[in-house]
């Protein structure tokens, strides 16, 4: 519990929040600036700012139920399809410092983007750059 984020309040009940399901490990309620009807927020009960910071229990718990809610929430509003995402850090536009992914329903012709509409300007790799990225990011994952 960290006492000025949002999310840790949530958790505590002292902010209310439409909850739509919860266990020990993780709680999931209803977005308030909803993209659209059904945007759920899946967040860990411990407060971790980024995906990287999570111990593995939470990252599973957060990324177990984000894949089983899906489906859920797809059905309770009848969409088409989820975007599934997480803003992890503030280059990114993650607004609130506890680790959360958004679950934004979406319909045929709602008119809103894939994941590649969030970058405007797409950088030009040559090969060799391309390699020697695929090598560091393998480097950094053992
Ligand atoms: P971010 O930009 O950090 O990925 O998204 C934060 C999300 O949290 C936003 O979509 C915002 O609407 C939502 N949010 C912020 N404060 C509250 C709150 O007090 N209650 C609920 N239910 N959602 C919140
Ligand atoms: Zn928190």
């Amino acid at each position: 519990m960290t006492d000025d984020c949002v999310f840790c309040r949530i958790i505590d009940g002292e902010i209310p929040a439409r909850t739509v399901y919860e266990d020990d490990d993780v709680l999931a309620f209803l977005d308030a600036n909803p993209l659209a009807r059904g945007h759920t927020l899946v967040i860990p009960k411990n407060h971790h700012e980024r995906v990287s910071d999570l111990p593995a229990a939470d990252r599973d718990a957060v990324f177990e139920t984000l894949g089983r809610l899906t489906s859920a929430v797809e059905a309770a509003v009848d969409a088409d399809g989820v975007t599934v995402g997480m803003n992890d850090g503030d280059a990114a536009g993650q607004e609130v410092p506890h680790v959360h992914g958004h679950l934004v329903p979406r319909f045929d012709g709602d008119g809103g983007g894939a994941v590649h509409s969030i970058v405007r300007t797409l950088p030009e790799l040559s090969d060799e750059e391309l390699d020697a990225i695929a090598a560091d990011i393998g480097d950094s994952a053992e």
